[in-house]
């Protein structure tokens, strides 16, 4: 393959021994902007015991996989990490780097960034070449960052498609060797994992998620009943978030989740784009606000006015009736 300029990296995060979804999904993306580039996309792995992952790589897209396979690498380890991918992206020419938005990134990447001495554009909600062939990231603000060679992005999970994989593509593993002369400021010993409740917000067919018009803990509970009886995912906006009747894991935007529900019911809050730009995958949308004049209006398939607190609670009933009918029928 013809090489250009630097290649087109995906640093890949696998748990347990399961590449994440929102790698895969930078890997398929990574391949269109390598095709564009006339460069080839690659993807730095490290875990243990992840040799079988290579060819779900490969699948996904990329022409050359970096693969540090050994126990001290089992778990993330920021300082060791970090030193890989450091010493990797000297020593080779990566002119885009991609990660996934995760806890990890959240650490690693400007880890590896300040001590690359380039930028680093976070939570990226699009990913676009510009005229010139310079990656503009962001999404609601574009960040053109051209005086660097190597230049930096995380990017949320949801943002790109899962890729179709070709399990006939095969390419290149070059094997890493982990370093023994890292001081280990911080060392993981075990994971211990919680389980996550209800439905996940990213694969939800359905999603209900609830804003500031709550107005307490008692209307945000009317809204998670009312996730609860349809078996819908709870998203919030940011407010519900900042009051403390959710966790930031439900929040929904630029600073939290996309999602690609096939219904997303917005109960109580305005459609402000930090919010709505999560939820554009949406396929029918319909907002419960007690403003009639509210912009979430101009967005939605589907609007009601009315008080939430008042409507919530007569429209689970509703629901229940109409699910005990269809069990008796
Ligand atoms: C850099 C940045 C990043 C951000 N990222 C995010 C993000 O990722 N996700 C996010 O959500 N926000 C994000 N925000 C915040 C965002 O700008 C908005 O402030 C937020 O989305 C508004 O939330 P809301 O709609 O719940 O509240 P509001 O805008 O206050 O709207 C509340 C709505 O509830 C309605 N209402 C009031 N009472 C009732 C009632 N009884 N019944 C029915 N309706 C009622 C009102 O008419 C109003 O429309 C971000 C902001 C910044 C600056």
């Amino acid at each position: 393959m013809k090489k250009q300029k630097g290649s087109v990296w995906v640093i890949a995060e696998q748990i347990d021994c399961q590449v994440l979804a929102v790698s895969l999904q930078l890997i398929g993306h990574a391949r269109k902007l390598a095709m564009e580039l006339e460069t080839s996309a690659e993807v730095v792995l490290l875990g243990d015991q992840i040799d079988e992952q290579t060819q779900q790589l490969f699948a996904a897209g990329v022409d050359k996989v970096y693969l540090g396979n050994a126990p001290e690498l089992a778990f993330y380890q920021p300082e060791i990490y970090a030193e890989i991918i450091v010493k990797l992206a000297k020593d080779h020419l990566s002119a885009i780097m991609l990660i996934g938005s995760t806890s990890m990134a959240c650490e690693l990447a400007p880890l590896v960034a300040a001590r690359l001495e380039t930028g680093l554009t976070a939570h990226c909600i699009d990913l676009v070449l510009d005229e010139n062939k310079i990656p503009a990231y962001g999404g609601l603000m574009s960040i053109i960052c051209p005086d660097k060679c190597l230049q930096m992005a995380t990017i949320a999970a949801g943002v790109f498609p899962n890729p179709h994989p070709d399990d006939s593509r095969t390419g290149e593993i070059v094997p890493l060797e982990v370093p023994d002369d890292i001081p280990r400021l911080i060392q993981t010993l075990e994971v211990v994992r919680e389980k996550p409740e209800g439905v996940s917000l990213e694969s939800a067919p359905i999603v209900v998620a609830g804003g500031a018009g709550a107005g307490g803990l008692e209307g945000w509970g009317k809204i998670a009943d009312l996730a609860k009886v349809l078996n819908a995912a709870l998203g919030s906006t940011r407010p519900a978030v900042d009051e403390g009747w959710t966790e930031l894991e439900t929040m929904i935007g630029q600073s939290g989740k996309m999602i690609n529900p096939e219904l997303y019911i917005g109960v109580g809050l305005s459609g402000e784009l930090q919010h709505m730009v999560g939820i554009v995958g949406a396929r029918v949308m319909v907002a419960i606000n007690s403003d009639s004049k509210s912009p979430v209006f101009e967005q939605v398939d589907y609007g009601i006015v009315d008080d939430c607190r008042e409507f919530v609670p007569v429209l689970i009933e509703k629901i229940k009736e109409h699910q005990e009918k269809r069990v008796t029928c």
